[in-house]
Order: C-alpha cells, then sequence, then structure tokens
C-alpha cells in the first residue's frame, strides 16, 4: 500500500485501540489515543524504508524486522509499541495490496501474498485499508476481552479460588 493508507491505517488503529483500553471517553482516552498513535504510525511508516535502501518488500518487510521491533523494547526500555506499526504495515500490504512480501528475507526471497487485494494505485485503496483496519481491531477487540479474562481465571485457580 500507499503511505497515504499506512498512515490512515495506523491512526484509524490507534483510535480504536486506545478506545479498546480507555473506554471511557475522558481525558485518559485522549491521552491514549497519543500514546498510541505516535509510535504505531512511525512503525508503520518503518518497513517502506527499504524503497531507499535495500530491496522494497524484502529488506524490512520481513519477520526479522517485526522481530527487532518486538524484542527491541525487552533490552533498551523504550519503543514499546512501534512493533504495532510495524506488523500492521505488514497485514496491510498482505491483505490490501497486490504484491507480496519476503517475509523469509534474507533467508528467502520468496514472496508471500494473500490471493486478496487491491492495486496500491487502486481507486478502492482507501476503502481496503479501512476494511482491514476494521478486522484488525475485531482481532484486538477479541483479544482485549478475553485474554485479560483469561489470566484473571487463570491466576484465580492458580490460587486456589476454584
Ligand atoms: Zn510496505
Amino acid at each position: 500500500m500507499n503511505k497515504r493508507e499506512h498512515v490512515i491505517n495506523a491512526v484509524a488503529l490507534s483510535v480504536g485501540l486506545a478506545y479498546l483500553t480507555h473506554p471511557a471517553g475522558d481525558a485518559t482516552t485522549a491521552r491514549a489515543v497519543v500514546g498510541v498513535a505516535v509510535p504505531v504510525v512511525l512503525g508503520a511508516l518503518v518497513p517502506d524504508v527499504d524503497t531507499a535502501f535495500g530491496s522494497h518488500r524484502k529488506t524490512f518487510h520481513n519477520l526479522a524486522t517485526l522481530g527487532v521491533f518486538v524484542g527491541y523494547p525487552l533490552y533498551f526500555d523504550n519503543l514499546e509499541l512501534v512493533w504495532i506499526g510495524v506488523a500492521t504495515h505488514f497485514v496491510l500490504d498482505l491483505l490490501g495490496s497486490k504484491r507480496g512480501l519476503a517475509l523469509l528475507y534474507p533467508l528467502d526471497s520468496a514472496e508471500f501474498d494473500l490471493p486478496i487485494g487491491v492495486t496500491t494505485g487502486s481507486r478502492y485503496a482507501t476503502g481496503v485499508t479501512l476494511a482491514v483496519t476494521a478486522v484488525e481491531l475485531a482481532i484486538a477487540a477479541a483479544l482485549i476481552a478475553e485474554v485479560p479474562r483469561q489470566l484473571l481465571e487463570g491466576g484465580l485457580r492458580a490460587a486456589g479460588v476454584f
């Protein structure tokens, strides 16, 4: 996808994530929107750096790049949410556009793709971007609702409550 669609996707995903985690709709929600959107939008712009340095859809469109941004905060205690932007960039490139990604680069240059999506120049690109974002938010909502409940139940079970 294009930079415009990646930014739309990252901003919409960030607003949705902020509301899912801070649903009050008050100043804490607004603070969460800014706190999530800035690192996620930056992360969503990272993979296309390979249009200038390296090979596009290979050098920074792979699982190793995503792994760096997942692991970085564990060692350096910052950039905690940037990986979400990198991950959503990959999802949008896979689901929203026709060309695939070399997810295993540099081990393998084969490009993975899904048989759906539009060309990056399509007049439907923004609509597809918003549809992909809606699917991402539905998955995030399910995870936010289910994972804490399971953690709570696991903790209660471990504590011998039931
Ligand atoms: Zn890309």
